[in-house]
């Protein structure tokens, strides 16, 4: 049941049509887990703790330096030095302090363990760390919502392939080659924090859309239209440049070693 404050703190989302109060209880159930507190993870964080995603974790063993800051934007300028997500475990926390977060000072790898998380934001900014986060999550049927971007465009990919067969996983999407493993990144090829909140904002609202039809939320008579289409088969893609958003099918890669 939500309480006095809570009713107030969430007015806004619960008098939507299809989410009301219990539709708030489940979002407040969720525990979540944000694998980099950086220029995606910082919106994340913020947004899911703003929501009432009542249980985050963050994941960063970095620290802050002043070329983080365009986009960034938990962390501020006399920060310079602490660890990315002990700063925005504190900023989520300001935001709203009626939820549990924690940082680890860690780095994601093949042995994390990820049992006792609902939802994984993918929100690194490498290529290596993608494929071994999709792969766990797989493994222990997770919802995982990978973003990315560099300069003027992200991605989104609503991840479901642990949760059912037929939905490809982040490896069917992007296989390993030779070519993929370049090391193209914010650091090398540059972004505005402007499109890092973007794709971040996408992000979590597909971890709202999707965590509410996972746990069969269906408000009896009403007609749940934000519910009825996943994006698991999707790549959805945000050009900045042109102000386009694009969503292309995706297919299951039937000799996926992940994901088969
Ligand atoms: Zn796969």
């Amino acid at each position: 049941m939500l309480d006095e404050q809570d009713l107030i703190r969430y007015s806004r989302q619960v008098i939507i049509p299809d989410i009301e109060e219990q539709g708030q209880e489940i979002l407040i159930a969720q525990k979540i887990l944000i694998v980099g507190a950086g220029g995606l993870g910082c919106p994340v964080g913020l947004y899911c703790a703003a929501a009432g995603f009542g249980n985050i974790e963050i994941w960063d063993n970095d620290n802050i330096e002043l070329s983080n800051l365009n986009r960034q934007i938990a962390h501020q300028t006399n920060e310079i030095g602490l660890n990315k997500a002990k700063s925005l475990e504190k900023k989520c926390l300001q935001v709203n302090s009626s939820i549990n977060v924690k940082s680890r000072d860690i780095v994601f790898n093949e042995k994390s363990d990820v049992k006792k998380f609902d939802i994984i934001f993918d929100c690194t900014d490498n290529i290596e760390a993608r494929y071994k986060i999709n792969k766990l999550a797989h493994q222990n049927k997770k919802l995982l919502i990978s973003g990315s971007a560099t300069q003027f465009e992200g991605q989104v990919l609503v991840i479901k392939s642990g949760l059912n067969k037929k939905y490809p996983c982040y490896e069917c999407v992007f296989p390993k080659t030779s070519e993929n493993n370049v090391d193209f990144n914010c650091r090398n090829a540059g972004i505005l924090g402007s499109i890092t909140s973007f794709i971040a904002s996408i992000q979590v609202t597909e971890a709202i859309r999707e965590i509410l039809k996972l746990n069969k939320h269906n408000i009896e008579g009403k007609n749940n239209f934000y519910l009825q289409k996943s994006n698991a088969e999707y790549l959805i893609l945000y050009d900045g440049s042109l102000q386009e958003i694009n969503k292309i099918k995706l297919n299951k890669n039937l000799n996926c070693d992940t994901c088969n």
